[in-house]
This record gives C-alpha cells, sequence and structure tokens, in this order.
C-alpha cells in the first residue's frame, strides 16, 4: 500500500492508527560477524598523519563509511598491552579485571607473574612451552564471552595475533581458539590444551605452507623514500638497529640478520607480522566457516608488529610511516575478503588500540618540549636508603613495577606499626624525587574517591587484591629507560591515553564525535549492538550516537 493512500484512509478514519502495519523494530542488530581489530601501539595521530598517504579500501574507508570517535582514550594507568587488550574487551578497568601489568608482582605467589602464564595447561603446536598460556588471571568476563552465554555456544569466538596475550585475553574465556605466532625456529601458529587437544586441520596446513617463510625478505619502503615527508630523516639518532645491522636504515635486511635477530621472531618486529596475521585472520575465517549462518561469530584481531615497530624506532620514523601505509593494506585486503566472504554490509568492524605511545624522549629533549629519562633502579636505590635509615630496616621494599611500589606486610608487623605508616612516609619523601609527579598511598586508593585527572586514573588501574601500596607516576614525557633510542608507553597522559576508535558496518551509524569516549564503552556499545547481556565488570557506556 502507497503512503498517501495509507495516509489518506486513516484521514478518514476507515483504518484505525492501530491496524496500521508497522515494520517490527528489533532491539538488536545480529551481523554475521563482528572483526574487532586491536592495532598495537596506535595513536589517534596515525590516522590524520598519514591520511593523504592511505589508500581508499582501509583506513579510509572505515572513517569515510563509518564512525569515528576522534577523542577516545584509556581512561587508567597503566597503559600496557595485557591491560589494554583486558579493557578493550571486558569494558572495564583492571579495577574489576584484574590485569594491572603485562608482568607484575604476585603477592600470594612473591614472584613477577606474566598476564597470561599457565602452568595448568600444555603448548599445542609446539614442543616448547609457548603455548602453556590461557586467560585465568583475567577476572571478569569480555564481550566475547558474553556472545557465547547468548549464543549457547553456538556464535564462535577466535582470537588471533601474533603476540599471545594479544589474542588470548581478547578472545576471552569461553573462546573456540586463540591463536599466536611462535617465531624462533618454528615459525607456526600455536594455542594451548586450554583450547583444545589438537591443531585444526587448517591450521596444520597453514603452519606446513610457506606463509612465514616467504616474509623473510628484505624491508624496503612501499614507496620511493623521498616521499616520506610525514617522518623525521630516516638516518637520526633516535632509533634502535637490529642486532648486527650497521644502523636503523633502509633497507632492513631480513635474510642477512636472520639468526642473530631470533630468527622467525624477526618476522614479528617488522610490518611483515601484520601482513601474516592478516594472511592467517583470513585463513581462519575461511577454515572454520566464520560469518556464514545467523549465529553471530566474533573474531578478535589483534595487529601487534605495530608494537615492536614502535618500540624501536618511534613515533616519527620512516619505518612507522612505512608500517602504517603496510597496515592500510592489509585492511583494505581484510574488509575486501569479508565483502567476499560474509557480503557486504552483513559484517561489523571496530578498531582501536590497546595504548599509544611518546614521541622518543631524546627527540622531545631536542626540540625542547618536556621529557627525558629516569631510572628505576637509581629510584629503587635512593627509597631503600631512605626507609633504612627512617624505619632501620632495608627489607621492607617486596618489589618495584608498573609504577607500584609493594612493601613486605611481614616485616612491617615485625616493627610494630601500620602499613599506612610506611606509605605516607613514602609518599613524603619521594614527592621531592625528580621528576616524580605524583603518588598515593594504598590507603588513599582504597577509601578516597577520585573523580578527575590521573588520580582517577591510577584508581581506575588499582586492583583492590593485586596492586602496590604505594603508586606513583613519572612527569610527561619521561620514560624509565637506559636506552635513548625508540619509545614505550604506559602512562596516564594523552601521548598514551588517545586512540583511535573506529566502528564500521553492520548497525553502525556514519559519522564522527568530538566528545570524550573511553575505552571501556567499545565492549559495552557492541554488546548494545548485539543485544547481548554487557561483560560482568561493565564501567563504560555504549556510545549511542554510533548505533543506527
Ligand atoms: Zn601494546
Ligand atoms: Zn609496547
Amino acid at each position: 500500500m502507497k503512503k498517501y493512500l495509507l495516509l489518506s484512509l486513516f484521514c478518514a478514519g476507515i483504518i484505525s492508527a492501530s491496524a496500521q502495519t508497522k515494520e517490527e523494530v528489533k532491539p538488536f542488530t545480529k551481523p554475521k560477524l563482528v572483526v574487532g581489530i586491536v592495532v598495537d601501539q596506535m595513536r589517534y595521530d596515525y590516522l590524520v598523519r598519514f591520511w593523504d598517504r592511505y589508500q581508499e579500501g582501509g583506513f579510509k574507508r572505515l572513517v569515510n563509511e563509518g564512525f569515528n570517535c576522534k577523542n577516545n582514550h584509556f581512561n587508567y594507568i597503566p597503559t600496557y598491552t595485557a591491560v589494554g587488550h583486558s579493557s578493550v574487551y571486558t569494558g572495564t578497568t583492571p579495577k574489576a579485571h584484574g590485569v594491572i601489568g603485562n608482568n607484575w608482582y604476585d603477592k600470594v605467589e612473591d614472584r613477577m607473574v606474566y598476564c597470561t602464564e599457565d602452568a595448568k595447561v600444555n603448548s599445542v603446536g609446539t614442543e616448547s612451552d609457548a603455548g602453556k598460556m590461557s586467560p585465568w588471571r583475567m577476572t571478569s568476563s569480555t564481550m566475547t564471552d558474553q556472545l557465547k552465554l547468548a549464543t549457547v555456544s553456538k556464535g564462535k569466538v577466535i582470537g588471533v595475533s601474533v603476540k599471545d596475550r594479544g589474542s588470548i585475553l581478547p578472545a576471552g574465556h569461553a573462546a573456540d581458539a586463540a591463536y599466536w605466532f611462535h617465531g624462533s625456529d618454528e615459525g607456526v601458529w600455536i594455542t594451548s590444551d586450554y583450547y583444545m587437544e589438537e591443531l585444526p586441520k587448517w591450521v596444520k596446513k597453514f603452519n606446513k605452507s610457506d606463509a612465514a617463510e616467504s616474509y623473510k625478505k628484505v624491508w624496503n619502503t612501499l614507496y620511493d623514500i623521498d616521499t616520506y615527508t610525514q617522518s623525521i630523516a630516516d638516518q637520526n639518532p633516535y632509533e634502535g638497529a637490529f642486532k648486527v645491522e650497521k644502523a636503523a636504515v633502509f633497507p632492513h635486511d631480513l635474510p642477512a640478520i636472520w639468526d642473530e635477530n631470533g630468527k622467525f621472531d624477526l618476522i614479528k618486529g617488522v610490518p611483515f607480522g601484520n601482513s601474516l596475521t592478516a594472511d592467517f585472520a583470513m585463513a581462519a575465517i575461511e577454515g572454520e566457516d566464520m560469518g556464514k549462518d545467523e549465529i553471530t561469530d566474533f573474531l578478535a584481531l589483534s595487529f601487534s608488529s605495530s608494537d615492536y615497530v614502535g618500540h624501536r624506532y618511534g613515533v616519527s620514523a620512516v619505518e612507522t610511516e612505512d608500517m602504517y601505509l603496510r597496515l592500510d593494506q592489509d585492511i583494505a585486503r581484510l574488509l575486501e575478503f569479508l565483502d567476499k566472504k560474509v557480503g557486504q554490509g552483513e559484517y561489523t568492524v571496530f578498531l582501536t588500540s590497546d595504548h599509544a605511545a611518546v614521541e622518543v624522549p631524546a627527540y622531545l629533549e631536542d626540540l625542547k618540549i618536556p621529557g627525558g629519562y629516569v631510572s628505576n633502579k637509581e629510584f629503587h636505590a635512593k627509597l631503600n636508603e631512605f626507609l633504612t635509615e627512617t624505619f632501620n630496616s632495608d627489607a621492607l621494599i617486596k618489589n618495584i613495577s608498573n609504577g607500584q611500589i609493594f612493601l613486605d606486610q611481614e616485616v612491617i608487623k615485625g616493627l610494630g606499626i601500620t602499613s599506612r605508616v610506611i606509605e605516607d612516609a613514602i609518599v613524603n619523601e619521594i614527592k621531592n624525587y625528580d621528576h616524580v609527579a605524583q603518588a598515593y598511598t594504598g590507603y588513599a586508593m582504597r577509601n578516597t574517591e577520585f573523580t578527575k585527572g590521573i588520580a582517577a586514573k591510577l584508581q581506575e588501574g588499582y586492583n583492590f587484591r593485586r596492586s602496590g601500596d604505594v603508586v606513583f607516576v613519572w612527569d610527561a614525557g619521561y620514560l624509565a629507560t637506559s636506552s635513548r633510542t625508540g619509545t614505550s608507553h604506559g602512562s596516564g597522559y594523552a601521548y598514551d591515553t588517545h586512540a583511535p576508535l573506529l566502528f564500521f558496518g553492520k548497525g553502525i551509524k556514519h559519522g564522527e564525535t568530538v566528545k570524550r569516549t573511553e575505552i571501556p564503552d567499545i565492549a559495552n556499545t557492541i554488546s548494545a549492538l548485539l543485544g547481548i547481556a554487557f561483560p560482568s565488570g561493565k564501567n563504560g557506556e555504549p556510545i549511542s550516537e554510533v548505533l543506527e
């Protein structure tokens, strides 16, 4: 029935309002496949800086057809890989998901632990211990877990990244699989018996192919090096060379430096690692028939080579620019593949990062912009000296890591004082140390509700059971390292917190916002889109502007 006819019948009182046939508006969208993309160490401004250099089908397609959250931030400290991946997928912060670092001091085990290490499980696909991993230390559910629950396990969930933690944490606790790349002599994709007893056929086939081997080649710039005008000169003092390489300049001859740089591990450290990840992701979609029926599947994909390249060369290097131009091509290739295999408009993508990065502090120093270097070792020694003088004990500090000081509670008891006395004394003392910007006691973290600024970010990163007794941050632009080349991340400053956030595809509006959005909003937005239950630790909100 034509609209005007319906309207005139309605006006003439021939049909009542309730009799009008309305199209049912479902309160959810069911894409056949969700592809979550985390680009390790990607800063928001990489979208802008290289915009004119990107092709139409990659980052530009996501922005031009999708939704761009231009003011998206991490809202906790520390901004490290495992913490970022956990926060993206759990829709909450370390306060609830418990992943307080890549490595952290575990008070119960009295040692440094790695986020995904798990002695209870075994490697699958390698004789090495590289597969003894699981998500067991992450203590809240992920959106991928919730999809599993919502589909009574019929929706497939698979994690893929060259880094174990970049695959395992996003895939969640109930995943069908998480695969990561084991370099060394092997160059194979592996997993753990947390997920399965044996690699599926398609993975074995992929591992037997020359997929990884084909990237053992020279890394040269994609285009004429003179066209890399968004970066500083290729030869500069801020970049770290590979072992046995004379300088950190193009071309990087991987076969010539292969043996000295961990063999297949070398691929992780160059843009080819991202290409290999895209290759494997497409093999996974095909091998697992993902996105083939009406039950939503989820591919949790992380491009992690960007982090290794960033650490080695820094934010403004030609190598970094070249890597993003290549990643752009990999993303275009992936989207084209999804159009073909799943169908245009039948899948949903989001793209973000797990943390951003600071410019190389030595470069900042040369430009007279605040930044520089501090020494954790000197900090530890000086603080220990103070505590020894003041409390007559040199055994009060158990560990200092990730900007957290862990005290020995047994020793404190023996002194007949409370932990709070020592915590207050430490905060009072280190406020006088060079480049310590802020410090808070664990007591303050537990008993004061901070709403803004660094204190609030420290509190979001503070886990009641796992975190230290004093938390502190360095001045902006400072890294705790002795190396003056390359960069890192971990702080709560804008250069580490400002991350891209793009949504694209089924159920997503076209548009952009400069309204502040935060990393924990992502899982809650995808949950709202799918109409599934929010992850257990939810503390972000769905970004309503994004959803159709
Ligand atoms: Zn990372
Ligand atoms: Zn990193």
